[in-house]
């Protein structure tokens, strides 16, 4: 299902004739709105006007988190005060929050692109969804309720926390649909257990989750474990928050990103040189119609490759993979690059294993070292005489994040539930290294 025909499979050349219109819109507003753009495009001695093909692009200057620090809290603004209505912040999860707003435009635009995330997995006015990203100054929360409102659908804003109401609400109130990050939904799932509950007797037929990084095998076990469909669901507040991006249910193969509303870029992170479509690189996005706070060529410091392919459900937007997860969350074990998502993947799905785990970081000398514990299941706990089997498992581990990421790795299986649960976006890594 679609929910704007028109736009979202609007053929490419169409499409791209939009985007520059749009484009050269957004950078006339910053020019003459906002002092840190005149300012940053004189340098480039770049103008609006010198815009003539989406390539001209390039020659503009990033965006990055510290521009917006550096204007903390408004000073980025394109629209006055008086016609913002609504500020978030970004959850701060890697250093100070940054600050966005929104016009009544900005939110109806929003309001939109999470109504197309949620037709794509297939919801209508007929489903009943349970929010439980965090309402308030976190986008996740408000950005989900205002789509599923959108769709007509019934929303229960949950919220996060609160893990056995939220339970009980499921048991009671029936919804077809939940939204959370995926470490919370094992967090859900592990609680139903826990009270009781079979989650796959109930009516919550597909998952939204996004926020965090996550594996195929970590989607695999929460279809399991909650009997639905799971679908994933990319954005950041600087950008708009959840709904920038999102999987259709006819491939579940790549996320479509919105390209009317905004035009992504892959770079190399170490050189800012734009990547050829399906290379991996750092995420990059300008914002085309956003009013109150729009950003050209901001860099996310998300690692992912965008998959330029036609996708069968459709749309004619691009889709980007897997976030493997931020340039900053990149470990360095002995030289070896590798994400925590790439450790998940290898981890989750280990017969006998939980999907709990937590990775501690070290130094021996000048060399990181990487301690990865996981939470045993309940049964393989209990049967104390398996010391051979947990042996078996620690030997397979340490081999398999050999072979699959050439990773030296010191496994410590630990006991059921002595791994600290999420309720929003779950931090994996305890870094002991004093650099
Ligand atoms: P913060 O930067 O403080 O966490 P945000 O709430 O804006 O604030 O988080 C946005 C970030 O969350 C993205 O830049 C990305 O790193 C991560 N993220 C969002 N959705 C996904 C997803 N589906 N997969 C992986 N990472 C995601
Ligand atoms: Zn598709």
């Amino acid at each position: 299902m679609i929910y704007n025909e028109e736009f979202e499979t609007l053929p490419r050349e169409a499409l791209e004739a939009l985007q520059l219109k749009r484009l050269k819109q957004v950078t006339e507003r910053l020019y003459h709105n906002v002092g840190f753009y005149k300012k940053s495009f004189d340098k480039a001695g770049v103008t609006p006007a010198s815009i003539k093909t989406l390539d001209d692009l390039k020659h503009f200057p990033f965006t990055t988190k510290q521009d917006l620090r550096d204007n903390y809290p408004f000073g980025l603004f394109a629209a006055p005060m008086s016609s913002v209505v609504r500020l978030h912040a970004s959850s701060g999860t890697t250093g100070a929050s940054t600050v966005v707003g929104y016009t009544q435009h900005d939110i109806a635009i929003w309001s939109e692109l999470m109504a197309r995330c949620y037709t794509a997995a297939g919801l209508t006015k007929n489903d009943v969804i349970h929010n439980a990203y965090g309402y308030g100054l976190f986008t996740g929360g408000l950005g989900a309720h205002y789509g599923a409102e959108k769709i007509g659908a019934s929303v229960i804003p949950m919220s996060g926390g609160n893990t056995r109401r939220q339970i009980t609400i499921l048991q009671d109130f029936r919804p077809t649909a939940i939204c959370c990050t995926p470490s919370y939904a094992l967090n859900l799932a592990e609680q139903a257990r826990a009270m009781d509950v079979d989650l796959h007797s109930l009516s919550v037929r597909a998952g939204i989750f996004g926020a965090e990084p996550w594996s195929e095998n970590m989607r695999a076990e929460i279809e399991k474990a909650m009997g639905l469909t799971a679908f994933n669901i990319y954005g950041l507040s600087e950008i708009m928050g959840p709904g920038v991006a999102m999987e259709c249910a006819e491939a579940r193969d790549g996320m479509h990103i919105f390209e009317d509303h905004f035009l992504a870029e892959t770079i190399d992170p170490e050189t800012g040189e734009v990547l050829p479509p399906g290379e991996e690189g750092e995420l990059v996005f300008t914002t085309l119609t956003k009013e109150a706070f729009p950003l050209v060529r901001f860099r996310t410091r998300d690692i992912t490759r965008l998959i330029p392919q036609p996708c069968r459900c459709g749309r004619t937007h691009i889709r980007m993979g897997r976030v493997m997860g931020r340039s900053d969350d990149m470990l360095i074990i002995r030289g070896v690059n590798v994400f925590p998502s790439q450790i998940e993947a290898v981890l989750v799905g280990v017969e006998g294993l939980e999907p709990h785990y937590r990775l501690i970081v070290d130094r021996e000398g000048t060399l990181d070292t990487l301690e990865i514990q996981v939470e045993l299941s309940e049964m393989l706990f209990s049967g104390a005489d398996e010391i051979k089997v947990l042996q078996n498992i620690e030997r397979q581990l340490k081999k398999d994040m050999k072979d699959y990421l050439g990773i030296t790795a010191v496994i410590k299986l630990v006991e059921p539930r002595t791994i600290e649960r999420s309720e929003g976006k779950a931090s994996r890594i305890i870094d002991r290294r004093v650099l």
